[in-house]
């Protein structure tokens, strides 16, 4: 039997990835160029298992002017590996338009441009990706004589993928109010474009948009502009749109090595980094958004025609979701005022949170000791703490996202992606068994 089987002769892959965002396809190409570069025996096996049938990342967002809200050189390899060919430099040159990139002077290309670089990317690495696999439990594997967890069992209905190593990258779900329902007329924010692709309403009347972070007013913008007939009414706690933090020393917050400060900091340090530099990220809006909106909006001051309506300081009461229509009760904080707005469509744009990892894991989560929050407790190489000693886990879980508690801010983010990738292989290379005299012999000769 070779090494690689284990005693029910499945194959035991070193690493096997839930999910296939940017994330994982940063550690895909981590692995990719850590293989290419060591002999036989160090390389590292995987796969990657993603519930959509293609690359995706956010479809439903990629509004045609949206820019990306992270420099294009915090790419998926560049700050790990600068002369990695799978830049974003190097998708440009193969696309022909590295020139004309250049010429357009920006560190914010548009979020399709990335998009088709990310899709560029992943399909460069297809050979060790699953499409259409949702992952819908992980169990333990043990050893028959030492009771140890050697490996996981990764299961998407009755299919299995064993791996000494899982990496859960399961990214962002959505968040909705308390007692919001998603219907025909209510949508998230999340799946913007297919819902205005299926939207069989001709000429829509009204929207109303509820949040004031980068997605509500994106939405409100794009709505604004799709739909000419229609009134968009932005409804927010806050007074205006603000903007977000990117100046360059509190930007430093995404820095790889701000992760080591975040990580190794005491909790009460962590909890006021966060709140001090939380607006570099969450409810904040780029500036050129917000000059945008304002621009259409005093335009139709001008011309008399206001379509677009901001509802500052103010909170959704009610929600009434009619055939013909949504009806929204909507109040002004200040003054207790209420206004019924009989609407087209209803979108929440009131965020997204990590998907839980205890919820993915299924079976293995009892093996995750958990932080006094209910979070995975994570070690710097962001490898899961396992719960106990017993029984003792050799096999490794590894968190992509949802981190934000032990390794900071840029968790949930595109900031550090290439860095992580690069650490957890290089976590997983050191921890990785070399057994396999058969394949050491073929390197010699290969070498000879
Ligand atoms: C509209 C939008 C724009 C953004 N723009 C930026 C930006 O400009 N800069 C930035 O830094 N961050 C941005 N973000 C933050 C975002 O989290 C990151 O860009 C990025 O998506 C993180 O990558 P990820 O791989 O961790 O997660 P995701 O991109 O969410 O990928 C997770 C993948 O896991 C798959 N999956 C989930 N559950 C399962 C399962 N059970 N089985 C199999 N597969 C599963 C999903 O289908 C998905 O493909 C944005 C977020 C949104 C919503």
């Amino acid at each position: 039997m070779s090494p690689a089987m284990d005693d029910t002769h499945r194959e035991v892959l070193d690493c096997v990835g839930i999910g296939f965002g940017p994330a994982n396809l940063a550690l895909a190409i981590a692995l990719d160029e850590h293989n290419r570069q060591v002999p036989a025996r160090h390389q590292l096996t995987s796969a990657f298992l993603e519930r959509q049938p293609r690359f995706g990342w956010h479809r439903g967002m990629l509004i045609d002017d949206a820019t990306m809200q992270v420099s294009f050189l915090k790419d998926l390899v560049t700050q790990r590996n600068p002369a990695s060919d799978f830049s974003f430099v190097s998708y440009l040159h193969s696309q022909g338009r590295l020139s004309d990139f250049i010429n357009h002077k920006t560190l914010f290309p548009l979020r399709i441009e990335f998009h088709d670089y990310l899709e560029w990317a992943a399909a460069r690495v297809d050979d060790v990706v699953r499409y259409s696999t949702t992952v819908d439990d992980v169990v333990p594997v043990t050893d028959p004589v030492t009771g140890a967890v050697t490996a996981f069992d990764v299961r998407s209905g009755d299919s299995v993928v064993r791996g000494r190593n899982v990496v859960v990258a399961t990214g962002l779900e959505l968040k909705l109010p308390p007692d919001a329902t998603l219907s025909a007329r209510v949508w998230h924010n999340l799946d913007l474009l297919r819902r205005v692709e299926a939207f069989a309403v001709e000429r829509p009347r009204r929207f109303v948009v509820v949040g004031a972070g980068q997605s509500a007013a994106e939405a409100v913008g794009y709505l604004h502009r799709r739909y000419p007939g229609a009134e968009v009414c932005s409804v927010f706690f806050r007074y205006g749109y603000s903007p977000a933090d990117d100046s360059a020393f509190a930007n430093r917050i995404f820095d790889p090595e701000a992760v080591d400060t975040y990580f190794d900091a005491p909790g009460d340090v962590k909890r006021m980094l966060f709140d001090y530099h939380r607006n570099t990220n969450y409810s904040v809006v780029d500036i050129d958004l917000i000059d945008d909106l304002y621009r259409r909006r005093y335009a139709e001051l001008v011309t008399g025609r206001q379509r677009l309506r901001m509802m500052p300081a103010s909170r959704v009461v009610a929600v009434d979701d009619g055939p013909e229509h949504v009806r929204v009760e909507v109040e002004d904080l200040a003054t207790g005022a209420r206004d019924v707005l009989d609407a087209d469509v209803l979108v929440y744009a009131t965020g997204y949170a990590p998907v839980p990892a205890t919820r993915i894991l299924g079976r293995a989560a009892g093996l995750v000791a958990l932080a006094a929050d209910g979070v995975p407790e994570i070690d710097r190489d962001y490898r899961i703490r396992p719960a106990g000693t017993a029984p003792p886990v050799e096999a490794g879980i590894y968190l992509q996202g949802g981190t934000e508690t032990s390794h900071g801010i840029t968790s949930t983010l595109l900031s550090n992606v290439a860095v992580r990738a690069g650490e957890i292989a290089s976590s997983m290379a050191a921890r990785h068994p070399v057994t396999d005299p058969a394949q050491d012999a073929t390197f010699a000769l290969a070498r000879d």
